[in-house]
C-alpha cells in the first residue's frame, strides 16, 4: 500500500486549494529553475529511467515517446498537447487533477516541454469540464503572472507558451490524431499513422501527445528521482497511478496507489469492499469501459498492472475501475457499451462503421435471447474482423468488451437463448 510519503498528488481531494500559494506550500515549482537547467537530454533520460509508462491507456514508455521528437530544430514551433479529454467511461482521474492540483499540470507542462524542446503547449480539455477548465486557466493565469510561464521562465532562459482548448465532447477526440484535427479546428476523426505526430503534428509540426497524469507526474519523478519512482510497483510497472473504482463498491473513489497493487486490496482498503461482500462480486471492467472484463475467479489474485492484465486478457487502460456484484445482468451491461461505441465511431473506416453497429444489433438480441446459439461464435469472429483492422483503436475498443464477455460468460449467454426458445413451449404446455 502506498505510504503517505510517496504521494505525487498530495491535494486530489481538494482541502488545500488549487491556488498558485497553495501549490507551492505542498513543494509544486520548488527548484524549477535548477530543473529546467537540467537541460533536455538529463529530463529525458530521468524519464527514461523512472519506467513511467503513459497514463491514458496504452502504456507506452513515455521517455521513449520523447526521445521521438527531433533534436535538430528549424526555428519553427514545436508543441506539447495535453491530452485532457478524458472521455472514457468509468474513468475520472484527470478531471481530479485539473480541479484540485492543476499546477501540478502546468509544472508538468513546462519541464516536458524543455525535455522535447517545445516552443508551446496545448491542454486539450473536454468542453463538458466546464469548472475544471476555468481552474485550469487561472492556474495557466498565476503562472503566468508568478513568470514561471512566457519568456524566460524562473529566470533559467527557457521560454514557453501554454494554452487552454475546450472541445465539444466527441470520445473520438481523446484520439491523440483525432484530437489534433480537432484542436486544428476540423471534424475530430483520427489520422492514418505514419507519419507520427513526432514528426508531423499539430499543424503540420512535430508533436507529442501526452495524457494530463503522465505530464502531472513528471516534476516529482524529476525532484524526487528516477529511481525513487522505479522503487514503487514493480518492473516494467512503475511508479504510483491513480485508480478510479466505481460501480458496485460502499464507497466509490479516486485514490493514487502503487502500481500493481492486488484488485481486491484495493476494493477492500479504499472502497469499503464489494457491496455484499467480495464472494458478491461477479466481473470487473479493470481499465475503463475499452477493455475485456474479467470474472470473480480472476479478480481474486490479480494485481492491477500493465503486464499481469494483460496476461489475463484484459488491460490497465486509464484505471477506470468499473465493479459489477452478482446482480448485475453483464450481457445487458456489455451491450450498453456496444452502443456507446457505435455511437461515437466516427465513421471513417468500414470494420469499425458497419461492425460497431453489427455488434450492438447481435448484442441487442442476446440480451433478449432472440438468436441462435451459433450465432455467439460468428459474433466473436465479427469482432476479431474488427480488432485490428482500423485506423484508431475504437474499433479494438468496442470489440475487447464483447470478446471479453463470450470469453467468460458464454454460459449465461446460451442460458438465455435456451430459456428464450423454451418459452413458447412452456406456453403452449400450460
Ligand atoms: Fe473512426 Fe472507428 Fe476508424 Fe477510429 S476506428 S478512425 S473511430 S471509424
Amino acid at each position: 500500500m502506498l505510504q503517505d510519503k510517496d504521494r505525487i498528488f498530495t491535494d486530489i481531494y481538494g482541502e488545500k486549494g488549487p491556488g498558485l500559494a497553495e501549490a507551492r506550500a505542498r513543494g509544486d515549482y520548488d527548484g524549477l529553475k535548477d530543473l529546467i537547467l537540467t537541460g533536455r537530454e538529463a529530463i529525458v533520460d530521468a524519464v527514461k529511467k523512472s519506467g513511467l509508462r503513459g497514463r491514458g491507456g496504452a502504456g507506452f514508455p513515455t521517455g521513449l515517446k520523447w526521445s521521438f521528437m527531433p533534436k535538430e530544430t528549424d526555428g519553427g514551433p514545436v508543441y506539447l498537447v495535453v491530452n485532457a479529454d478524458e472521455s472514457e467511461p468509468g474513468t475520472c482521474k484527470d478531471r481530479e487533477i485539473m480541479r484540485h492540483e492543476p499546477h501540478k499540470l502546468v509544472e508538468g507542462c513546462i519541464l516536458a516541454a524543455v525535455g522535447m524542446g517545445c516552443t508551446a503547449g496545448y491542454i486539450y480539455i473536454r468542453g463538458e469540464f466546464v469548472r475544471e477548465g476555468e481552474r485550469l486557466q487561472r492556474a495557466i493565469d498565476e503562472a503566468y503572472e508568478a513568470g514561471l510561464l512566457g519568456r524566460d521562465i524562473a529566470g533559467s532562459g527557457f521560454d514557453f507558451e501554454l494554452y487552454l482548448h475546450r472541445g465539444a465532447g466527441a470520445y473520438i477526440c481523446g484520439e491523440e490524431t483525432g484530437l489534433l484535427e480537432s484542436l486544428e479546428g476540423k471534424k475530430g476523426q483520427p489520422r492514418l499513422k505514419p507519419p507520427f505526430p513526432a514528426m508531423v503534428g499539430l499543424y503540420g509540426r512535430p508533436s507529442t501527445v501526452n495524457n494530463v497524469e503522465t505530464i502531472a507526474q513528471v516534476p516529482a519523478i524529476l525532484r524526487r528521482g528516477a529511481d525513487w519512482f522505479a522503487g514503487l510497483g514493480r518492473e516494467n510497472n512503475t511508479g504510483t497511478k491513480l485508480f478510479c473504482i466505481s460501480g458496485h463498491v460502499n464507497h466509490p473513489c479516486t485514490v493514487e496507489e502503487e502500481m500493481s497493487i492486488p484488485l481486491r486490496e484495493l476494493v477492500d482498503k479504499h472502497c469499503g469492499g464489494v457491496r455484499g461482500g467480495w464472494d458478491n462480486l461477479k466481473a470487473v471492467i479493470p481499465g475503463g469501459s475499452s477493455v475485456p472484463l474479467i470474472p470473480k475467479s480472476v479478480c481474486d489474485e490479480i494485481r492491477l498492472d500493465f503486464d499481469d492484465l494483460k496476461n489475463a486478457q484484459t488491460g490497465l487502460g486509464t484505471a477506470g475501475v468499473i465493479v459489477m456484484d452478482r446482480s448485475t445482468d453483464v450481457v445487458k451491461a456489455i451491450c450498453r457499451l456496444s452502443k456507446f461505441y457505435m455511437h461515437e465511431s466516427c465513421g471513417q473506416c468500414t470494420p469499425c462503421r458497419e461492425g460497431t453497429g453489427w455488434l450492438w444489433r447481435v448484442m441487442t438480441r442476446l440480451v433478449e435471447g432472440r438468436a441462435r446459439p451459433e450465432e455467439i461464435d460468428m459474433l466473436f469472429d465479427v469482432s476479431r474482423e474488427i480488432e485490428g483492422h482500423t485506423i484508431c483503436a475504437l474499433g479494438d475498443a468496442a470489440a475487447w468488451p464483447v470478446q471479453g464477455l463470450i470469453r467468460h460468460f458464454r454460459q449465461e449467454i446460451e442460458d438465455r437463448i435456451k430459456r428464450q426458445q423454451a418459452a413458447p413451449a412452456m406456453a403452449a404446455a400450460s
